[in-house]
């Protein structure tokens, strides 16, 4: 969807549809509850965390031309929470008449790094030096030019550190090659950061911006352990951060929240490492921080309501509850300022997001 200035707001009462039922999902659905709205969730997955606190799930395949149809028929907006929908699904809804935001543009761009990291540039967001790699010859000839080490990733359906590996020198090349699966790959520079930030932003049907505070973030093993925010940064990292936020959003003709990942390179240079053109884990702090989080914010957008305020009243820090961390719900939840946002999931496999939790403090 592009902007439409002359759309009115998404009344109360009206139903949105949500492509993917998970933990995402099901926060923007309890969001979008809260503000009148009736929810309908598609997922193939029976009884999905977010099927169980909306009006309505079907159950079918992403791709599933009469899911889609009806989806489309009882949605006066349709939304993603996660960036691989299949792209025909989203042109499916949208030749069916439905009105989809983000963009698929976003996804387009989102689902593969070398065109993700191609927009980036283009719009003055910097990123890393990176090159397609399609064969072993690629990889030889772009470790010489990026100097190693240099991480190879897939192009595609990579999430969480999964589909990467370090090319430490050129003899590794074909150990490396063979571990993403010979498949098409971006290989890139090494970043050389001091830390992980993020920034949500969101853009209305109107284009007004509004942008969160940055977060820092702790990965271990690829996944998000820890959001600590406010990130406590200058005023200029600051200024760069919402800088880079608006090309992107002003960019893809966003609407919606969008996450970005960036490198801090402690010299007041800031690269992005990727973005998600949806609400994000490092925006889960603003639950318990801000007054209108980022899943109504994601509503809201989506909606045509005005943006609601991104500053924050409280410091917080957000941890993920992985597999059997889950367990410690009952000593959490019995601690003072501590928030339990927990996903319904029934079975806690190792490294699975089953909740967070948010510790607040005062700012
Ligand atoms: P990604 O799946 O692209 O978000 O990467 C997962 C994690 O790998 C990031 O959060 C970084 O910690 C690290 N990483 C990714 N790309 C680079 C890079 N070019 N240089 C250094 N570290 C990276």
């Amino acid at each position: 969807m592009s902007l439409d200035l002359t759309a009115s707001p998404l009344p109360p009462g009206s139903t949105i549809g949500i492509l993917g039922g998970g933990q995402l999902g099901r926060m923007l659905s309890q969001a979008a509850s809260r503000l009148g709205f009736n929810v309908v969730i598609l997922d193939p997955e029976e009884n999905s965390p977010a099927g169980r606190v909306s009006q309505g799930q079907i159950v079918a395949a992403y791709d599933n031309d009469t899911a889609l149809t009806v989806l489309g028929q009882t949605c006066q907006a349709v939304t993603f929470e996660f960036e691989n929908v299949p792209a025909a699904s989203v042109e499916r809804l949208l030749r069916g008449g439905a009105v989809v935001s983000p963009d698929p543009k976003a996804l387009a761009v989102a689902q593969d790094r070398v065109e993700e990291k191609t927009f980036l540039n283009a719009v003055g967001a910097p990123t890393v030096a990176f090159t397609a790699v399609d064969s072993l010859d690629d990889l030889i000839a772009g470790l010489e030019r990026l100097g190693s080490p240099a991480l190879l990733k897939t192009r595609r359906d990579g999430y969480d550190g999964k589909g990467q590996v370090w090319v430490r020198s050129a003899k590794m090349a074909g150990d490396a090659w063979a571990a993403v699966g010979e498949r098409p790959a971006i290989l890139e520079a090494r970043a050389a950061f001091v830390r992980e930030l993020s920034v949500i932003a969101a853009r209305g049907r109107d284009g007004r911006i509004a942008v969160y505070p940055l977060g820092e973030n702790i990965h271990k093993g690829g996944v998000l352990r820890t959001t600590l925010a406010p990130a406590v940064v200058d005023p200029g990292t600051d200024r760069r951060a919402w800088a880079i936020a608006k090309a992107i959003l002003e960019g893809l003709d966003y609407v919606g929240v969008l996450g970005v990942e960036l490198f801090d390179l402690g010299t007041g240079k800031l690269l992005v490492n990727e973005i998600a053109p949806r609400v994000h884990n490092t925006g889960h702090w603003t639950q318990d921080g801000c007054v209108c989080d980022q899943f109504e914010q994601h509503i809201r957008a989506i909606a045509g309501w005005p943006l609601g305020p991104t500053s924050a009243h409280a410091r917080v820090e957000m941890t993920n509850l992985l597999g059997d961390e889950v367990e410690q719900w009952a000593k959490l939840s019995g601690k003072a300022n501590a928030r339990l946002h927990l996903y319904g999931k029934a079975e806690a496999r190792p490294g699975r997001k089953m909740g967070h939790v948010n510790r607040v403090k005062p700012l």
